[in-house]
């Protein structure tokens, strides 16, 4: 038996030939219409129970959008963890605002409140927490802060697509939260692309302007302009970074299963505690009221490199998502943190080893993966 992290092509046939049907849908339209990309829009926000989605191209391009929609510019400071996905840091750096990282709690994996405090300075323009691995940063108390100090609050929810709570999905809490579409998301299109839920319809707007060459999105259909040139009328400067019709119809096939999707992963990590239990396998775990959304099931072993070589010789694959932390990789050596500057990031980085998790992999096969690292660990 092979039992991949994720098989992206098993998850897409699932849909039968639904998708195909999508793209020839968006095909046949009016590509510069809108139509699928409008409509998706207002699904994903009623999925989320948010006032405004604005979509976009990708994950990064939604946390770069919200960014300079909430008013980044260079000179400023932007505080995010170094734990992530190098989109996030990318974007920091891509706004022009100076990138500063704060380290993380080492049970839930995301940015630690008392860490962004101690690095809050008066050039500190806004806060970017990332819901690691699917669970939700500790955004009550972040808001919290960041209203104290008149500070908005970009969360990155890119692996976090209907984690919870209190109950309530994330895309609530934060001035702006960005979604990726990336193809092995939960929600993945066949290209890319990515989302911002707002709260606020002028950041919305803001954030459809940044993403669409700056135009007004009725372009097409404005009065705003003079005439002739509604077209060409560029109310801000702006990037392309628009979604495409064909992703959106693609989208809009899958969203519906999204709900089962995490389903899917929430049986599945419970499988995976039970089954790991007692072992010398560390077992993700939750902040109280938190319903994780398991992109990832990330556990941690000592000696890493050797388990993860004895599973890949029987068959089970496993990822190093995200290995080395931002502040030891070579695109930003020049802000000079060096090991040590971030030691429960490195503590996690050290020991991480991310198991096959998602509506690829059934019960057998993931009894196989409880199997094998049980042998690889000794229990
Ligand atoms: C995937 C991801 C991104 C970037 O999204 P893309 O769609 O790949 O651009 C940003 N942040 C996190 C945490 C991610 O997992």
């Amino acid at each position: 038996m092979f039992v991949p992290v994720y098989d992206r092509a098993k998850v897409n046939r699932s849909f039968g030939p639904e998708l195909e049907a999508a793209v020839l849908r968006a095909l046949a339209g009016d590509l510069d219409a809108d139509r699928e990309v409008t409509l998706f829009e207002a699904e994903f926000a009623a999925w989320n129970g948010a006032s405004h989605a604005v979509s976009v191209n990708s994950g990064t391009a939604a946390i770069l959008a919200a960014l300079l929609a909430v008013g980044v510019r260079p000179g400023d400071e932007v505080i995010t963890v170094p734990n992530t996905d190098g989109a996030t840091s990318s974007a920091v750096s891509m706004s022009g605002a100076g990138l500063v990282w704060v380290d993380v709690d080492p049970v839930t994996r995301t940015m630690s409140v008392e860490a962004l405090e101690a690095a809050l300075t008066p050039r500190t323009r806004a806060i970017v927490a990332v819901d690691m691995f699917g669970h939700p940063a500790d955004i009550h108390r972040i808001n919290a802060l960041a209203a104290r100090h008149g500070i908005p609050v970009v969360e990155d929810a890119c692996l976090a697509p209907g984690a919870m709570i209190d109950g309530v999905k994330v895309g609530a809490f934060a001035t702006a939260t960005c979604f990726s579409f990336g193809r092995n998301k939960h929600l993945g299109a066949i290209g890319a692309g990515g989302c911002v839920l707002a709260q606020d319809g002028d950041l919305a707007e803001r954030l459809r302007m940044l993403s669409g060459y700056g135009e007004a999105r009725e372009r097409s259909r404005s009065k705003s302009g003079p005439g002739e040139a509604a077209w060409f009328w560029h109310e801000t400067i702006g990037l392309n970074q628009r979604l495409d019709e064909i992703q959106a119809a693609i989208l809009r096939v899958k969203l519906p299963s999204l709900a089962s999707n995490l389903e899917c992963r929430r049986a599945q990590a419970r499988r995976y505690e039970a089954g790991l239990a007692g072992t010398a396998v560390e077992v993700p775990r939750c902040r109280a009221g938190v319903e994780h959304a398991w992109r990832n099931y990330v556990v941690e072993v000592d000696d890493r490199d050797a388990v993860r070589a004895r599973l890949a010789e029987r068959g089970v694959g496993t990822n190093l998502c995200y290995t080395p932390p931002m502040h030891l990789q070579p695109a930003f050596a020049g802000l000079g943190r060096p090991r040590g500057s971030y030691p429960v990031a490195e503590a996690i980085a050290d020991r991480l080893l991310g198991l096959p998790i998602g509506p690829h992999m059934g019960e057998a096969e993931q009894d196989y993966v409880i199997e094998r690292l049980r042998e690889c660990v000794g229990a």
